[in-house]
C-alpha cells in the first residue's frame, strides 16, 4: 500500500485514551491522520474501492507510545556496533553472546555492551567479572557499560587504548588497579561518568553510510515496540548541527520510522552560554516538521549542574558555580520563548535549579513549558514550584534498573516514592514516561510500562506500595498523551480521534488483561506512524516494509534476535521447570529476592525461532 491510499482497522478493541470515545473497534486513516473512529458498521461503511482494509482479529490497539526523554539520535548511530543485553535472561547467555560477536568483530573494531541492562535481570544475579570477559574475549577489545557507574574493559581494549599503570585518574574518575599496579580493567565513576564517555568515544566510529542504516534499524527496533514518537534529549558529543546530519538525511529521504523531536544539549564545559547563543541565531523551536522539529535547549544546559544518578555512589552536589552558570542561559532561553529541558537526579539539586528558575521567572516570564527531567527523589513541595512555573516532570524507568542500588543506600521507605508519579499526578502536573536509553537504562518502554504498574525492578524487587502505583491505562496514557505535552504536541499526538495523527500500535497481546508479570513481554504485531505501516509481523508481515540488511556485516543485530524480537518466546509452557526453580527451592544463595523474573523473562527457545540462542536454561544457579 501507499500512504495515499485509505486504511481501515476493523473488528479490533481500540483504546483511544479520547475521553469522549474511549474505546473504539474499527479506525479509518486518511492522510496521515485518523479519520474516523468507532464502530465496525459505521467505519466499514466508509470503505472505498481502493481502501486498504486490516482485520485485528480482537487484538489491543493503542495510540502509538512515545518515549519522553531518550537518546535516540546518538543511539542511531551506535545501534549496529552494540551488543544488547536488554532482556537477556542470564548472564551465562550475556557471556555466550559477547564470545560469539568477539569472534565475529573484524580489527580494529571493538564489542560494546552500552547499558541497557542490570546484573539483577540475570538469573545469576550478578556482573559478569574481569576474569570471564577477557575469557570470552582475549583478543578483541570489549567495552562493557554498567548504568553511569562503571566500565569493565578487557586487555585488549587497555592495550587498544594506551592504559597502563602510568596512566593518571581523571577527575572524578578511577581506573581500577591491581596489588601490582597495572589496571584491572575496572573504570569508575566516582562520581563523574567522564570517564567512562571519554573511553568511549576513542573507539572506532561507524562511516556515515553504515551510521544511516543503522539509524534505521535502531527505528525499526523502536517501531517493533510500539514507539511512534521520542523527544530526544541530545547528549554529550551530539554537537548541533554536525551531528544532526544523519537524521536530516533519513528524514529528507522520507525514511523516517518514528517521529522527534529534539533538544540542543550544550557540549563544552565553559562555553554553554556560547552555545546557545550561536543556536539561538540558526533555528528556533518548532523549526522543521512534524516527523523531525527542534525542541528547545537541554537536558545539559551547563555541566556545573550535572547530578549523576549512580546510586552507588554518594549523592553528588552541583559545583557551587552552578547558579552563576546555568542563569544566564536560563535568562537567554527565557527571554526568547525557548522551551528547555534540565538533567535533575536528587532534590536538592532541583531545589537550586528552582530557585534561579524564579529569580529569572520574576524578570523575564516564562511564556513556554520547561521540562525537569528524571526528579527522582523531588519533594512534594518542588513539585509545587514546578508547578506555579510552568514545568512539566519527564519520568524514566531508570529505578527498574538500580532500584536495588537506591534502597541499600537509603532505605526501603526512601524508595517508596522515588520517584513521586502519584503525586505528581496529584498536584496535576504535566507527566511524560520514557527510558533514558540507551547508555543507563533500557530503550524497552514495555519494562518502564511494567515497573510502574508493579512497583516493581527488572530484578523483581517490589520498590512501591500499591499507592504509589499506576493502573495500567493511566501509565499508558502518560506513555502516549502525557508525552506529547512535552514536545508542545499534546493537540495533535496521543490519542486516537478524529484529526489526530494516525499513530498507533497493534499488540501482540492484550496489555489491559495480560498477567502483569507479560506486561514486559509485549510488542506491536503492527506498527503504523502517519498513517503509513511501519513494521508489521506475524499476521501482518506481509505489510512489513523491506529493510536492508544491517551494516558493516559483523554487526550483531543481522547475528542475534534484537531484545523486542520476542513474539516467538511468549510461550508458557517455556516459563516453569525450569532448573532454578528447584535449585532454589533448596536454597541456591545466589538469589536474594523474589526471582521470579528468571522464570518470566521470554526465552526464545522455540526450535524454529532462531533456536538454542539463548539457552534452554534462564538461570544457571544450579550449575554454580
Ligand atoms: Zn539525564
Ligand atoms: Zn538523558
Ligand atoms: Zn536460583
Amino acid at each position: 500500500m501507499t500512504s495515499r491510499q485509505d486504511l481501515i482497522l476493523h473488528n479490533g478493541r481500540i483504546t483511544t485514551l479520547d475521553p469522549g470515545q474511549p474505546d473504539a473497534q474499527a479506525i479509518l486513516i486518511r492522510e496521515g491522520v485518523v479519520d474516523d473512529i468507532g464502530i465496525d458498521a459505521d467505519i466499514m461503511a466508509r470503505a472505498g474501492d481502493e481502501t486498504v482494509v486490516i482485520d485485528l482479529a480482537g487484538r489491543r490497539v493503542i495510540p502509538g507510545l512515545n518515549d519522553s526523554h531518550t537518546h535516540l539520535i546518538r543511539g542511531g548511530l551506535n545501534y549496529n556496533m552494540e551488543l544488547r543485553w536488554e532482556n537477556v535472561p542470564s548472564l551465562a547467555d550475556a557471556l555466550r553472546m559477547l564470545r560469539e560477536q568477539a569472534d565475529r568483530t573484524p580489527a580494529p573494531q571493538w564489542v560494546r555492551v552500552v547499558g541497557g541492562w542490570s546484573e539483577f535481570q540475570f538469573a545469576e544475579r550478578r556482573m559478569p567479572t574481569l576474569e570471564e570477559i577477557n575469557a570470552a574475549a582475549p583478543e578483541t577489545p570489549v567495552f562493557i557499560l554498567h548504568l553511569y557507574g562503571r566500565a569493565l574493559l578487557n586487555g585488549a581494549a587497555l592495550r587498544a587504548l594506551g592504559i597502563d599503570r602510568d596512566t593518571p585518574n581523571p577527575p572524578g574518575g578511577t581506573i581500577e588497579r591491581g596489588p601490582n599496579g597495572e589496571p584491572t580493567g575496572l573504570l569508575l565513576a566516582t562520581p563523574s561518568a567522564f570517564i567512562l564517555y571519554s573511553t568511549l568515544t576513542q573507539g572506532p566510529r561507524l562511516p556515515v553510510e553504515d551510521q544511516i542504516n543503522s539509524t534505521r534499524h535502531y527505528m525499526r527496533e523502536m517501531n517493533r515496540l510500539g514507539i511512534t514518537s521520542v523527544i530526544d534529549a541530545g547528549g554529550g558529543g551530539q554537537n548541533f548541527p554536525d551531528d544532526y546530519d544523519v537524521i536530516q538525511r533519513l528524514h529528507e529521504d522520507d525514511q523516517l520510522t518514528v517521529r522527534i523531536a529534539y533538544n540542543l544539549f550544550a557540549q563544552t564545559p565553559g562555553e554553554e552560554l556560547s552555545d546557545y547563543e550561536r543556536w539561538l541565531g540558526m533555528t528556533e523551536p518548532g523549526a522543521g516538521d512534524a516527523m523531525l522539529r527542534m525542541n528547545g535547549a537541554g537536558e545539559n544546559l551547563t555541566w556545573s549542574a550535572a547530578d549523576f544518578e549512580n546510586f552507588l555512589e554518594p549523592r553528588p552536589d552541583p559545583a557551587p558555580t552552578m547558579e552563576s552558570e546555568l542563569e544566564p542561559i536560563v535568562e537567554m532561553l527565557a527571554t526568547n520563548a525557548w522551551p528547555f529541558r534540565i538533567h535533575a537526579t536528587y532534590d536538592e539539586t532541583i531545589d537550586r535549579f528552582l530557585t534561579v528558575f524564579e529569580r529569572v521567572n520574576g524578570r523575564s516570564p516564562f511564556e513556554t513549558r520547561f521540562i525537569i527531567d528524571h526528579a527522582e527523589t523531588i519533594s512534594p513541595r518542588n513539585i509545587e514550584r514546578v508547578k506555579a512555573l510552568g514545568g512539566g516532570i519527564a519520568v524514566q524507568h531508570r529505578m527498574a534498573f538500580q532500584g536495588e542500588y537506591f534502597a541499600d543506600r537509603y532505605g526501603a521507605r526512601a524508595a517508596e516514592a522515588t520517584p513521586p508519579v502519584a503525586r505528581m499526578l496529584d498536584m496535576d502536573l504535566p507527566v511524560g514516561l520514557g527510558t533514558d536509553a540507551t547508555r543507563v537504562a533500557s530503550y524497552d518502554p514495555w519494562v518502564g510500562l511494567y515497573w510502574l504498574t508493579t512497583g516493581r525492578t527488572l530484578g523483581g524487587l517490589r520498590l512501591y506500595p500499591e499507592a504509589q502505583t499506576l493502573d495500567r491505562q493511566t501509565a499508558l496514557r502518560l506513555y502516549t498523551h502525557g508525552s506529547a505535552w512535552f514536545s508542545g504536541e499534546q493537540d495533535v499526538k496521543g490519542t486516537l480521534a478524529r484529526g489526530q495523527y494516525a499513530d498507533l500500535a497493534v499488540l501482540s497481546a492484550d496489555y489491559l488483561s495480560v498477567p502483569a508479570e507479560e506486561i514486559r513481554q509485549l510488542s506491536s504485531v503492527l506498527t503504523i506512524v502517519g498513517g503509513k505501516i511501519v513494521y508489521g509481523a506475524g499476521d501482518y508481515a506481509d505489510f512489513d516494509p523491506q529493510m536492508p540488511p544491517a551494516s558493516p556485516d559483523w554487526s550483531p543485530v543481522n547475528a542475534l534476535p534484537s531484545p523486542a524480537e520476542r513474539t516467538a518466546a511468549l510461550q508458557p509452557e517455556t516459563q516453569f521447570a525450569r532448573a532454578c526453580h528447584d535449585g532454589c527451592a533448596n536454597g541456591c544463595g545466589l538469589h536474594g529476592h523474589d526471582h521470579q523474573i528468571a522464570w518470566t523473562t521470554p526465552l526464545p527457545i522455540r526450535e524454529d525461532a532462531k533456536t538454542s540462542f539463548w539457552g534452554a536454561l534462564g538461570c544457571s544457579c544450579f550449575a554454580a
